[in-house]
């Protein structure tokens, strides 16, 4: 997914760095969370892998600001949000800790990671996440969360047009569905995937090239 890399740097530097490429800044309370999130992710990937990247500069880029770059298009309103297949908890948890207003719920099908999820949310305070152990098309039926979102997010889950199909029923009408997409799915691909009648395109914007190279770029979809 990642194409450039910095290797050998110190991760809190990398992430004030990056964090102040995004635009961003971070106060105390939140740059010692990411360390805690960080230090965890490495201690239970000492029994089995968590996310496909365990040294701490990778978590850094490729978890905490890859997610970060997503606040971007977070719409002004949207309060409810929902991450399907969170893995490690990307991207909705290093959201999470910068936007403490939003509301998430993290769909995650692995025990596993799950469990972690949850670990991460007790340990960070993160009071206002909730981590549902289930297959993304079973909770999508369920009366609480069907076209309860204003937002819906997927990172790395399937092709993103099977992401889109996995997120739409999540949302409300006008509510939008977030994509980092990358350079080997046009946006035009990824549009003939959809109904256009469900779905329809409203922004897209490049992410940064520390980011995983050209091509790669934040895709902004609306329920009709
Ligand atoms: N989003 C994270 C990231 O970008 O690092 C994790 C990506 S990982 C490759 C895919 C995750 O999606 C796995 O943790 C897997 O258990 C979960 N997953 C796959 N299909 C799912 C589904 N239908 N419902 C819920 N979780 C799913």
């Amino acid at each position: 997914m990642f194409q450039s890399r910095r290797p050998g740097s110190d991760p809190d530097a990398l992430l004030e760095c990056g964090v102040m490429r995004l635009g961003l800044a971070l106060g105390a309370a939140p740059r010692a969370a990411f360390r805690r999130y960080q230090d965890e992710i490495l201690r239970w990937s000492e029994r089995s892998s968590l996310t496909g990247f365990r040294d701490p500069a990778r978590i850094v880029t490729e978890g905490f600001l890859d997610s970060l770059a997503c606040l971007s298009l977070v719409p002004p309103a949207a309060r409810r949000v929902v991450d399907i297949g969170s893995g490690a908890g990307f991207p909705a948890l290093p959201m999470a800790i910068v936007r403490r207003d939003l509301r998430f719920t993290l769909v995650e099908a692995s025990r596993r990671k799950s469990s972690f999820l949850r670990h991460i949310c007790r340990l960070l305070a993160l009071d206002d996440v909730r981590v549902l152990r289930a297959r993304a098309e079973a909770a999508a039926v369920e009366t609480e969360h069907a076209g309860a979102y204003d937002l819906a997010m997927a990172r790395a889950v399937a092709h993103p047009g099977l992401q889109a199909e996995l997120a739409e029923p999540f949302l409300r009408r006008g509510g939008v569905f977030l994509a980092q997409v990358g350079s080997s799915c046009p946006t035009s691909e990824l549009l003939s995937r959809l109904p256009p009648d469900r779905l329809a395109l409203v922004a897209e914007c490049p992410l940064p090239e520390f980011l995983g190279g050209p091509g790669r770029r934040l895709i902004l979809l609306r329920r009709l």
